[in-house]
């Protein structure tokens, strides 16, 4: 899978994990439910970002990568 296409994936998903938070603020604050998918959701996507947040070139986790970068911190390869 391109970068480019893998970005596209993790903000999407960011904005979306967003959202419901919003909504489940809304509906569940402070139940065990809420706290439950709020956890859910925090882990899940720390999953995704572990597997698909990577370096085409160097395979680097590019944790402290601002979402919008154009190269790699670690090898300074352009990202596509
Ligand atoms: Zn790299």
């Amino acid at each position: 899978m391109r970068f480019a296409i893998k970005r596209r994936i993790l903000n999407i998903i960011a904005i979306i994990f967003i959202l419901a938070i919003l909504i489940f603020n809304k509906f569940f604050t402070g139940t065990a439910i809420g706290i439950t998918l709020l956890i859910l959701f925090l882990l899940s996507y720390f999953i995704l970002t572990l597997i698909l947040w990577r370096c085409p070139h160097c395979n680097s986790y590019l944790w402290k990568l601002a979402p919008f970068a154009t190269h790699c911190p670690y090898c300074g390869n352009e990202l596509e």
